[in-house]
Parts: structure tokens; sequence; C-alpha cells
């Protein structure tokens, strides 16, 4: 009853707890939070000093005593403390830019399709402690097929292929439920570190993760593009240790991330070898629907098409499919119970 009385109050959320970026999102706002997924410690006294933005800001360039820390490896949380600590900061500012009296709002929070029990349970505690009166799991590939507007709950299968940063998920989803799926912890990180020893190989050149991901959203891409493009990259050169700077261009960075596309293809054509003739039949006609951050890479639809011979889409604005899909799910309950992760229905 008190909890009912306060529900009333306060806003109720979405949140997409990525490896690489966290959104949360409300009714009447939309998308109010979209930051990286990192907070910034002192751990001589275990105070946050940043969490998001700020956060990302310190990666790779902190002090000893300060740690710039991903709490979320391959989409499941690896550091509770921590995650709990930046679930709290996001929500805290939401209903702090609101006049909300006392927040204890309903959260809808995204989880990996082959989360196990403990995961499952770490996700639920982050998000109570964070203030959610109530939880409900919702898979993220499934969050993501809404948030394309599919027809989840219909006898019609759809092939979702949501690439994150520490991982790839495969789904086909039909009747408001995942029927085969696969996953891989090859996807966005894994191009950066690809990018990151090809420099190494090739140029003798150190470079740091966040050089690597910005070569990779410049002038990355997955096939062949019209135009020739190359990036000036810096680094430190591992004969005499001093900043050296060297041209790359599109073919290389083709060539250093091969490899992990084609892993992706293959978990692709492997999910579809697995899912019942009927269903296959249907993603041939509807197609296969990209989202995550990965789905920008340039060129990848194209060869993901050309690889499995099926048509393939690019949903809206993929970074923000997956929380936009569980948006929707706030104010349509019905749907909302029909598409809730198997199990998750007491919390
Ligand atoms: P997560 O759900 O794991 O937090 P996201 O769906 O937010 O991941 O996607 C993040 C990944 O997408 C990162 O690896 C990032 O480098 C990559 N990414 C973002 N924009 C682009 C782009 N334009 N081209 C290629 N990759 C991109
Ligand atoms: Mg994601």
């Amino acid at each position: 009853m008190l909890n009912k009385f306060l529900g009333k109050f306060s806003k109720d959320l979405a949140v997409d707890l990525g490896t690489k970026n966290t959104l949360v999102y409300t009714i009447d706002k939309g998308i109010v939070i979209n930051e990286p997924s990192v907070v910034a410690v002192n751990i001589r006294t275990n105070e946050i000093l940043a969490v998001g933005e700020e956060a990302k800001k310190m990666v790779g360039k902190t002090p000893s005593h300060i740690k710039a820390i991903k709490p979320l490896n391959e989409g499941v949380i690896s550091d509770f403390e921590v995650t709990e600590k930046m679930l709290k900061y996001f929500v805290d500012k939401v209903h702090s830019e609101s006049f909300t009296l006392i927040p204890r709002p309903r959260m809808i929070i995204g989880i990996p399709i082959d989360i196990t029990e403990v995961e499952k349970k770490a996700v639920e505690d982050a998000a109570k402690s964070s203030g959610a009166r109530k939880v409900y799991l919702i898979e993220e590939a499934m969050a993501a097929a809404i948030g394309a507007r599919l027809p989840v709950t219909e006898a019609v299968a759809n092939m979702i292929v949501d690439i994150g940063g520490g991982t790839s998920e495969i789904a086909v989803i039909s009747l408001g439920g995942v029927v085969t799926y696969k996953s891989l912890n090859v996807a966005g990180n894994c191009f950066d570190s690809d990018i990151i020893d090809y420099v190494r190989e090739e140029f003798n050149l150190l470079i740091g993760e966040q050089v690597a991901e910005n070569i990779k959203i410049k002038i990355g891409s997955a096939i062949e593009q019209k135009e020739r493009v190359e990036i000036e990259v810096r680094g430190r050169d591992l004969l005499n240790g001093l900043p050296r700077a060297v041209i790359v261009d599109d073919s290389q960075v083709r060539e250093a991330i091969a490899k992990s596309i084609s892993k992706i293809i293959e978990s692709i054509k492997i999910t579809l070898e697995i899912t019942p003739p009927e269903l296959v039949a249907d993603i041939y006609e509807n197609g296969i629907f990209l989202s995550g951050g990965g789905a920008l890479l340039r060129g990848l639809d194209k060869q993901i098409a050309q690889a499995t011979k099926i048509p393939v889409r690019i949903s809206d604005d993929p970074l923000t499919c997956v929380v936009r899909g569980m948006g929707l799910l706030l104010s349509d309950n019905e749907m909302l119970l029909k598409v809730l992760a198997p199990g998750s229905e007491e919390t």
C-alpha cells in the first residue's frame, strides 16, 4: 500500500545497462541518460570521483590511486559494488531533475539471454538498491526487437542481431519469446583490440583503446566503400618509446577486423541452422535486423546480407534501440507481461 502510494510520485524507468553505454528512459521525457558505463574511483578512499562521460575522460589518464572502472563485462555485472553505485547515480540524476517526492520507480531493465541465475539476481539487486520498487527483467534482444517495432508477440519469426561493446547476441524471436539464440563475446571492443594489434604489428606503434575506437568509427568498414579514406594516428613507438604518428587507411582497418566479423557471421549462420525451418522461412521473408552500436559499422549490413542471402536492415538509431523498446513497455503493461524474461515474473 505504501509502495503503491510512493510509486505515484515517481517516474518509472527503463534502463539499458550496457557494457559500453548506460541509457535511461522515462515515459514523459524519453531518453534522459545516455552515458558511458564508466566509474572513476579513488582506490585510497574508495570514493567515487566521477560517473559516465566525466569518468570516461579519465580512462587511461589516471594517476595510480585513481581507477576508471568499467563495471560490466560482456554484458554482465563484473563489479557489483561499482555497478550498483553507477546505477544509483544515474537514477538519482533523473529524479533530481524532476519534482519527484520520494523516488520509488518501477524499473524495466535489460539482461543478456544467456545470463545465469546468479547474474540475474545481481542485476535485480542492483536495480532494487538504486531505489526501484519493482523490477522487470527483459532480454535485451527482445527489447531491441520491440524498439525496432517488430511484431514480437505474433506467430512470425524475426531475427535480431545486437552488436554491442562486449557481446553480440543473435536471437530468433516469435510469440513473445526467444526461440533460438547464440551469444558471442566478439563485438565492438573486439574490433578495437583488433585495430590495436594490427597497428602494433604493422607499424610497431602502441595506441590506446579510445584511439582505436576512434579509428573504427571514423574510417572503419566491413566491405570496400566507394571512397578510400585515411586517418592520422598517434601512439608510442615500441622501439624507442617516443611519440610517433602514422597514416592508417580503411583497407587496413578492414583487414584488422575481418576475422572478428567472420566470427559474428558464422554465429548468425549457426543460429539459422538450429532454427526450425518454418521460422527460417519467416526470417528470409522479413530479413535480419541489426541493433547495437556495432550495427553502425559501414557495410556490415551488406556483408551479412551477402553471406546469408537474407536481406538485412539496420534499426533506426541502433544505439538506443534497446532502451526505446523497454521504454515502450513502460506504458504497455499487457505487452510487458507477455515478453518478460523467463523466470522474472515474481520479482
Ligand atoms: P553496449 O550495449 O554493450 O553498451 P552499444 O550498443 O552501446 O553497446 O554499442 C557500443 C559499441 O558500438 C562500441 O564498441 C562502439 O565503439 C560501437 N560504435 C558506436 N558507434 C559506432 C560507429 N559509428 N561505427 C562503428 N561502431 C560504433
Ligand atoms: Mg546493448
